[in-house]
């Protein structure tokens, strides 16, 4: 900055030739107006740099995932290699009759097709699938829930708040720990309750363990109202026929779109962006007149993607329908041999390889544990590691500086070798 080698100017310099000074960082002048403005008004013009630093380092930036949390929910969860170019598609266009389309019969058809659903349609997340399908299909009339599943999802995401939003009235079935069957039949008799949906919600991010019943998506598939099974975590087929060694263990008793609704939900919700590994998206899928129900509710029309989120999600389907969960990151990334990760530390040339337990996150499979490696450090660098240009997020274990393979593209083996010997 100008001024180092001058006398100090007694009037603050003025903020044009401050905020010009600092051209070089690549932030629009009107932003570095601003950060010369508040470094002048706290007395201190020589901090507009460092303003200027932290407000670059507020925006959207491509960062390296080290902790071995794949689905990292302050990374953006999922990651996808998807780009679109500056040019028109035929979002709403339909090219066999010249007639205007629907959004929904492109990525959303071939979803319905990829788990074996009549229909399905797109929203923004997983919670405004939820929402609106419960506002479609219950407004005014009640939802019947097990006590057990009345849950809160990272980000505020709770059950019984966007019950009340969709206007339905929340009906509570059973007990925290227990309920049957028989909890369901006796509130969809009850008329004053007036069941217009029974909703069942996936645990995703906890279990109940012990004592404990609930009852399975075919026994409350045929109690008169429709069934909605907000799976969640978008898990698309619990064989993973796209997966060349099938499904891995750490799956368990995780909730499938296609057996959930083979077990004969009317419809299910899930998230783009968990274990399905698309964009950020919410996927209602099911019976056909029911998915009309949704997209003609006025609240689809606040709640639909753009072409950008439709072709990323279109790639990924395209992907499983071709069994080529390699191409999907998350599946590559769950699926890459202990072995193969072995071999690339010791590459690294740093630190000691050190065995590790990756994680699913997202809020999916609490407990699940994938075994990984890792290339330890002495020390805790998270800051300077997170500070370069692009930032490494990496985790400390015992005084130790780790970052685990599992998450981290091979193609980015050497800037994280190289930042790793840099710290030392
Ligand atoms: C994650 C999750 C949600 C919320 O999904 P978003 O896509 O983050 O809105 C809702 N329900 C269940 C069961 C989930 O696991």
């Amino acid at each position: 900055m100008a001024g180092t080698d001058q006398p100090r100017p007694e009037r603050p310099p003025s903020v044009d030739r401050l905020a010009r000074s600092l051209a070089h960082t690549g932030l629009p002048h009107p932003l570095l107006v601003d950060a010369a403005r508040t470094a002048i008004s706290a007395g201190d013009p020589d901090s507009a740099a460092l303003i200027a630093r932290s407000i670059k380092r507020r925006m959207l930036t491509p960062v390296i995932n080290a902790t071995g949390t794949i689905l990292h929910t302050n990374l953006g969860r999922a990651p996808l290699a998807w780009q679109q170019d500056a040019t028109y598609s035929n979002l709403e266009l339909d090219l066999l009759s010249g007639e205007r389309g629907s959004r929904m019969s492109t990525a959303p058809a071939l979803i319905a097709r990829a788990c074996g659903a009549e229909a399905a349609m797109v929203v923004n997340n997983c919670a405004a699938a939820v929402m609106l399908t419960l506002a479609a299909l219950a407004e005014g009339r009640g939802v019947a829930v097990s006590r057990g599943e009345l849950v809160e999802i990272g980000g505020g995401f709770r059950i019984p708040e966007v019950l009340a939003r969709s206007g339905a009235t929340l009906v509570e079935v059973g007990t925290t720990n227990r309920t049957r069957a028989a909890d369901f039949e006796r509130a969809v008799a009850n008329p004053d309750s007036d069941i217009g949906v029974v909703l069942q919600v996936h645990q995703s991010n906890y279990r109940i363990v012990g004592f404990t019943e609930a009852p399975t998506t075919s026994q409350l598939s045929d109690l008169g109202p429709p069934l909605v099974a907000d799976i969640g975590s978008g898990l698309l087929d619990s064989r993973c026929p796209w997966l060349a060694g099938g499904p891995p263990g750490w799956l368990d008793n995780e909730p499938a779109a296609r057996q959930t609704l083979e077990a004969g939900a009317a419809l299910i919700t899930f998230s783009g962006d968990k274990l399905f590994g698309g964009p950020q998206a919410g996927i209602i899928a099911g019976r056909a007149d029911l998915v009309a129900k949704c997209s003609a509710h006025p609240l689809a029309r606040a709640l639909r993607p753009g072409s950008l989120v439709l072709g990323a999600l279109q790639a990924t389907t395209l992907a499983y329908l071709r069994g080529a969960g390699d191409e999907i990151p998350f599946w590559h990334m769950v699926s890459t041999p202990v072995e193969s990760l072995r071999a690339r530390a010791s590459e690294y040339g740093v630190g000691q390889v050190v065995d590790t337990l990756a994680t699913p996150g997202g809020g999916t499979l609490p407990g699940v544990e994938i075994p990984s490696i890792g290339v330890s450090i002495p020390g805790d660098h998270r800051r300077p590691l997170r500070e370069l240009t692009r930032p490494i997020i990496a985790r400390v274990v015992e005084q130790h500086t780790v970052v685990d393979l599992r998450t981290i593209d091979p193609a980015d083996d050497h800037e994280v070798a190289t930042a790793l010997r840099d710290q030392l």
